[in-house]
């Protein structure tokens, strides 16, 4: 019972959220209709310019055109024919328009060729002074593309989002295979009550002897109802964690909606009593977006465990490590914090199917508990990764032999996952309670770290942090940096990024690597935050402006048609206001042109002293030197001030790009990123891709570019070159 009234809650929020974002799009289309007043007082031109530039904003709106008080199209954005029942439906609207003085809009005769299937057309009054009929706005809207932006929202298998008209036809449906497509004549959608806005029903909706929840909503004056339903028996068997994913994904989907409101709005401020209204539109979505916080909050608290293995989840198992940090401060013995990944888990997923590696994650968490005291910590913190807190040992000896004895248990083929065998095993870090760090944060990032050491020497093994650390030292590299710089210990590698369209070699990210003659390469994680720490990052990164200048130089001199090259930026360079003018002077004396050079700051460099920053960047831009965001999406909240700086392209956060087909967020966030970069007119770059199947999901989702070792990791700057030299890089 209550997990019915909790999905009926869940579908409500879900309809309702759907309705508001689609209302705001209706809202776009009256702003225009107020905006083609202009037309019939004497600015066609001007008009014509705010009509198009405000369709343009946002790729939902396909068509629009404009009919006079007589139903003649006095401007069209495209060439379409009307139909003689479209003729009419303007001309219905223009006499009820004269006789009510309303401005509601309406929805014109749909097309019934599946070609058009999705395209909505609707007609909405243009009105003179009392208003006053003068003509007639028609706005074609894409739904399909619109329904689209929700498709990542997990609603499991037989999730049903659909968009109604008022006579209860389907215009556009979306399930998790996709979007239906209407074939010929219009479909009857589920039957709501009449005259009722919103509501749940219960019963066999789709004629398919299932028994489906439905919960719908029409807000006023609007012609459509939208419709979320799900199958009784799936919401039954499924688990309330699926709401914190939804409702962060939604929360996200509203704000980008909110944003692309108010952006449209600004374009037409003179219109004083339309952005009251739409300024209360975006009071009733900030209402929305914190409702949807609120949710996100309370299910978050509600789900400590992972649904799929009955472990603690990432949340609970910091709350319970916590309190065994309390705990082992006050004794003697020793703890380990413990990192677990599973060896090519990626590949299991996607050869044998999801459901193969639930059955495996399921073993091997079985297999954790099995192989783990009592008073030990196992949790499950996200994909196949796990963690494991190995309390109260006497030696530190007995720290190797749990970790040892996980990889070799874990390690043993497992047999009969529904019909197959699979043969895995753990990358594992081990961080050391007090000795690599007191705290969570610092407890959690070593033992991370020491993971992926783990991973990159083979895998199927264990490694200490302090193993980790050895050969780079702190304070030594520390004390050595300055004299690194000056005895030209420092090398750039460069990573190629991919264009989408053509797959053609489009630029470069130079990545600074020390190599040390007594440890090899030591790699920039290891001694950037060093240098920042000391300050010496100002005079390295004057070294990486340089030195990319002088690469750039050289390949010209060789008569090779060079790629921009991207360089990184530390908070404290942009607090240098000489900068601009330094890498004007390096682009003079190499020779290069400013549009060669590209500059990398992340969103911490702009916590700091912003009015430098922006004042350097500026210079920057002016300069010619383009400026990209790094990183995007690691502090997520802060999209709005991306639109008042001089950005022209923005790299998604590799953590994004990772599991992005089998996490609904990430991929409604990248599709969201995607979408607002495009509109503020900034190219998208998408970091760490790996793989094909985060290829092709990129490219579907309308991604510029990609960088990330499945077309390379970055290589030294001979290997650079054979790049230049061919620059088509194929995705076979
Ligand atoms: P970043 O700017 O985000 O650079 C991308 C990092 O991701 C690079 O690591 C790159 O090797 C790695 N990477 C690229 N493709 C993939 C992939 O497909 N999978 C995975 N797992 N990783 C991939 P790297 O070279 O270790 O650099 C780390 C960070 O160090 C950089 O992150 C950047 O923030 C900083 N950095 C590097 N060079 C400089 C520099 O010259 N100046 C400053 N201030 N920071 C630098
Ligand atoms: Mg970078
Ligand atoms: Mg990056």
């Amino acid at each position: 019972m209550l997990t019915r009234a909790n999905a009926s809650v869940q579908q409500q929020n879900l309809s309702h959220i759907i309705s508001e974002n689609l209302g705001q799009i209706l809202d776009r289309g009256r702003v225009m209709a107020i905006a083609a007043e202009g037309w019939f007082n004497g600015n066609p031109a001007e008009t014509l310019g705010h009509l198009s530039s405000m369709a343009a904003a946002d790729r939902i709106f396909l068509r629009i055109a404009l009919y006079d008080q007589t139903s003649r199209r006095v401007y069209t954005s495209s060439p379409a024919q009307d139909s003689p029942e479209f003729t009419t439906a303007v001309w219905a609207l223009l006499s009820t328009s004269a006789q009510e003085g309303t401005n509601h809009l309406r929805l014109a005769p749909l097309s019934p060729s599946s070609e058009h299937a999705w395209q909505i057309p609707l007609l909405i009054p243009v009105n003179g002074n009392h208003n006053t009929p003068r003509g007639v706005l028609l706005v074609v809207l894409d739904l399909g593309y619109f329904l689209q932006l929700y498709r990542h929202i997990d609603m499991g298998r037989s999730g049903v989002i659909q968009v109604l008209t008022a006579d209860a036809m389907v215009v556009a449906e979306a399930r998790p295979e996709g979007l239906v497509l209407q074939n010929g004549a219009r479909r009857a959608g589920v039957s709501l009550p009449p005259g009722v806005h919103a509501g749940a029903l219960q019963g066999d909706l789709f004629q398919d002897g299932r028994t489906y929840l439905s919960s719908f909503r029409q807000p006023e004056s609007r012609p459509f109802t939208v419709v979320v339903s799900r199958d009784m028996q799936e919401i039954l068997t499924a688990h309330s964690a699926i709401r914190s994913r939804l409702f962060a994904g939604l929360a996200v989907l509203t704000a980008f909606f909110a944003a692309v409101t108010f952006w449209v709005a600004r374009g037409i401020q003179r219109q004083g009593g339309l952005v009251e209204a739409l300024a209360r539109s975006n009071e009733k979505n900030q209402l929305l977006i914190d409702q949807l916080e609120e949710e996100k909050r309370r299910a978050v608290m509600l789900a400590a465990h992972d649904h799929l293995t009955g472990l603690p989840n990432r949340r609970m198992f910091n709350e319970l490590l916590a309190s065994h940090l309390l705990q082992a401060k006050r004794n003697r013995r020793h703890y380990a914090l413990m990192y677990l990944d599973l060896d090519r888990f990626k590949s299991v997923n996607d050869t044998l199917g999801h459901h193969v590696g639930d059955l495996l994650l399921q073993a091997v968490s079985a297999r954790l508990r099995a192989g783990l005291r009592e008073s030990d910590l196992v949790a499950r913190l996200g994909g196949d990764e796990f963690a494991v807190l190995v309390t109260g040992l006497e030696r530190m000896d007995d720290i190797a032999a749990v970790a040892g004895k996980l990889v070799e248990q874990l390690s043993l083929p497992y047999e009969g996952l529904d019909g197959h065998a699979i043969q895995t095993s753990p990358s594992i870090g081990v961080a050391v309670f007090p000795r690599d760090g007191q705290d969570i944060g610092a407890l959690s990032r070593h033992a991370d770290a020491a993971m992926y050491q783990s991973k990159r020497s083979g895998r199927g093994r264990y490694t200490f942090y302090d193993a980790v650390r050895k050969p780079a030292d702190a304070r030594f590299l520390e004390q050595r940096l300055p004299k690194a710089i000056a005895e030209h210990e420092l090398v750039l590698h460069f990573q190629p990024k991919v264009r989408l369209c053509d797959y053609q070699l489009v630029g470069f990210e130079a990545l600074v690597r020390w190599q040390h003659p007594e440890f090899g390469l030591i790699y920039p994680n290891d001694f950037i935050p060093l240098a920042e720490s000391t300050g010496a990052i100002v005079e390295l990164g004057n070294w990486v402006a340089q030195a990319c200048c002088q690469q750039l130089a050289s390949w010209q001199a060789e008569g090779l048609k060079v790629v921009p090259i991207a360089f990184n930026v530390s908070a404290m360079q942009l607090l240098d206001e000489e900068l601009p003018l330094r890498v004007a002077g390096m682009l003079a004396t190499h020779g290069v042109a400013a549009g060669s050079l590209e500059v990398e700051i992340t969103e911490t460099c702009l916590v700091e002293s912003m009015d430098v920053a922006v004042k350097v960047l500026d210079a920057l831009e002016k300069l010619g030197v383009h400026i990209a965001l790094d990183d995007f999406g690691s502090g997520f909240s802060s999209l709005g001030y991306v639109r008042t700086l001089p950005i022209h392209c923005i790299k998604i956060d590799r953590s994004f790009i990772n599991d992005i087909r089998n996490s609904p967020d990430d991929a409604v966030i990248v599709t969201s990123i995607i979408t607002l970069a495009h509109n503020l007119k900034m190219r998208v770059v998408a970091e760490g891709v790996e793989r094909l199947d985060q290829l092709i999901h990129l490219k579907t989702a309308g991604c510029d570019e990609v960088q990330g070792y499945f077309f390379s990791r970055p290589v030294p700057a001979d290997a650079a070159r054979e790049f230049l030299l061919q620059p088509a890089m194929s995705p076979a």
